[in-house]
Order: structure tokens, then sequence, then C-alpha cells
């Protein structure tokens, strides 16, 4: 097996490109490396992003957060205006793995790997986040609940690759959480996990809402239903159990050894709601 570590977009999408579908990214290496060892992949070439200085930035503008997919979580957590705009993002990157592993571990890497229950994925998908698809075509965008096609799926082409996140700029009296729910507190992948974004009008009333529930279904999903049950409302009582309901219903789980189908279900209502919450309780600290 061959290694690669190249210095620019452009020529790591040309060892990609050249390697005729057996070749894969190496960002933190925290999924491939046990990929590697298990047998489970078994590439030609390792093409290592961590060395292209535009996929390692963190940078902001009018436009919003341009988040580099090699950019680990453990910078994105140090990233303090990063942490105060989107803490719900941040939330789902501190549940990734050890102080360890997300020194290692990076958001592209979490995405491409495609499990259900990633942890990063809800809370870019309530953020309205975007990644951008470098490949032998040129680039292209795609909306991150669109990206993932079902567990180990992703839309990626021959010879692409994600370069970066786009995160819209956080709009005035609005707020994100993600929470999940695990057996235990740390080192396990989520049974449930739900990410609410709301932004609120002067009155304090919800003007934009976006939902998204992870490991309920073969790929994270965005919930119109749940975020419609907000909007127009002051995120009271009866707002909070009729999205606890939209997200309930919108699950189509798996039974598994961490939980049952029923128990899924019932959970990810609570979480919504839970996140919710925090949503609304930061969107009402943030001008
Ligand atoms: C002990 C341990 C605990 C963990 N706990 C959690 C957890 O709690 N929650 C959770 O969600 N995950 C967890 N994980 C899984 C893993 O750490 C995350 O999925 C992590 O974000 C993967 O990122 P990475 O940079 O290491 O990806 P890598 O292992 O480098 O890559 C993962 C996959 O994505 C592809 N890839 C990576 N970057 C790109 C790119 N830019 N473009 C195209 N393809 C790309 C690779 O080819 C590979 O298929 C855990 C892992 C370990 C070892």
């Amino acid at each position: 097996m061959r290694y690669e570590a190249p210095k620019t977009l452009d020529q790591a999408i040309a060892l990609l490109s050249g390697a005729n579908g057996r070749a894969k990214v190496l960002a933190g290496g925290t999924d491939v490396l046990i990929q590697l060892r298990s047998g489970r992949a078994q590439p030609e070439l390792l093409v290592d992003i961590k060395s292209i200085s535009e996929m390692r930035s963190i940078a902001v503008d009018s436009s919003g957060y341009r988040i580099g997919a090699a950019v680990t979580c453990m910078e994105l957590i140090e990233d303090e205006a990063f942490a105060r705009a989107w803490p719900g993002i941040i939330d789902g990157v501190k549940y990734i793995g050890s102080i360890q592993v997300k020194g290692r571990a990076t958001m592209g890497g979490n995405l491409c790997n495609a499990s259900p229950a990633a942890d990063s994925v809800p809370a870019l998908i309530a953020a309205g986040a975007v990644v951008c698809i470098a490949g032998p075509l040129g680039r292209r965008e795609a909306p991150v609940e669109d990206f993932v096609l079902g567990p180990g799926r992703t839309s990626l082409g021959s010879g692409e690759l994600v370069a970066w996140f786009q995160l819209p700029r956080r709009a005035p009296h609005s707020g994100d959480a993600y929470l999940r729910f695990t057996p235990r507190t740390e080192m396990d992948i989520a049974v449930v996990g739900a990410a609410v974004n709301i932004a609120l009008d002067d009155k304090g009333v919800c003007s934009r809402a976006r939902v998204s529930l992870g490991a309920v279904a073969a790929r994270a999903l965005l919930v119109p239903e749940a975020a419609a049950a907000l909007i127009g409302t002051r995120v009271d009582e009866s707002a909070l159990a009729r999205l606890a309901a939209a997200a309930s219903a919108a699950c189509r789980p798996i039974d598994d050894k961490r939980g049952t189908k029923e128990f899924r279900i019932k959970v990810a209502g609570v979480m919504a709601r839970r996140a919710a919450a925090t949503a609304l309780e930061r969107a009402r600290r943030q001008n």
C-alpha cells in the first residue's frame, strides 16, 4: 500500500482520480485505521489530506464560517469565536471519542464515514451547513443532509473528496444545540441524537427552525415537521410537545443491542425536546 501526503487540493484530486477507485482518503484515521486493520478496507493508496493548508483552516467572513474538512475536532473546540457562534456543532464534536480521538478526528471524516450515528452530522444539518466537494470535474456543493446515502455510502463520485464545510452567518437571537443518548457517558456511539437550531424575532417568537435526528434511520434526518411545530410559537410547552411527537414520528430505527425500535422512537422525542430547550436558552442569550 502506498501512502501520499499531497500539499494541495489539486494534487490530492489527481492522486485519487489516478487510482481508479483503489484509493482512500486519510484524515484523522480514527475510522480508517480500524477498517484497515480489520481488513474491511484494502486500498492500494492512502491519500493523507492533513498537509493541505486550505483544508486545515477555519475562516470567517460576512457569509459565515468555512471549516476545512481536515480541521480536527480539538482545533474546532478550541476556536472560541466558532464555539460562541455554533455551540450545537461543538456539542456534537465534543461527543466524538476521547480527547486523544478528538485530537485526530475531523468532521469531514465523521461525515464521509457515513455512520447513521455520527455525532457531528445532525448539528451540521440543523445549522444548514453545505459541503464543498472537489473532484476531477471541478467543484460542487451539497447540503449535508443530502450527502450521505445510507450506512457507509455517500454521494462522492470517483476522485472526489470533501474540501470544506460552509456554515451560514449566525442570525441574531438564534441558537443551536445537540444532545445524544448513550447507555454510557462516553466512548460509545449514539443510540439517538437530536439537533435543533432556532432563530427568534424581536418579540421572542420562533421565526426559523431546523431539526435533525441521528441514529434513528439509515442516515441522519432533516425533520421539517418537527421544525414546523416550533415556527410561529414562543417555543412553549405545547410547541415542545408537538415537536417531540413529530420527531418520534419521523424515526425509522433498527433494533440492536443498544436499544429497541420502540425505545429509540420514544427517546428521539425526549432528546429533540431537550435540545430545543437548550437552543432556545442560547438564542435568548445571543444578541
Ligand atoms: C475510540 C473511538 C471512539 C469514537 N467515538 C465516536 C463517537 O462518540 N461519535 C462519533 O460520531 N464517532 C466516534 N468515533 C468514530 C470516529 O472517530 C469519527 O467518525 C471521526 O470523526 C472520523 O474522523 P477521521 O478524521 O478520523 O476520519 P478518517 O478515519 O480519516 O476517515 C473516515 C472515512 O471518511 C473518509 N474521508 C475522510 N475525510 C474525507 C474527506 N475530506 N473527503 C472524502 N472522504 C474522506 C475516509 O476515506 C474514510 O472512509 C470513534 C472512534 C474511536 C476510535
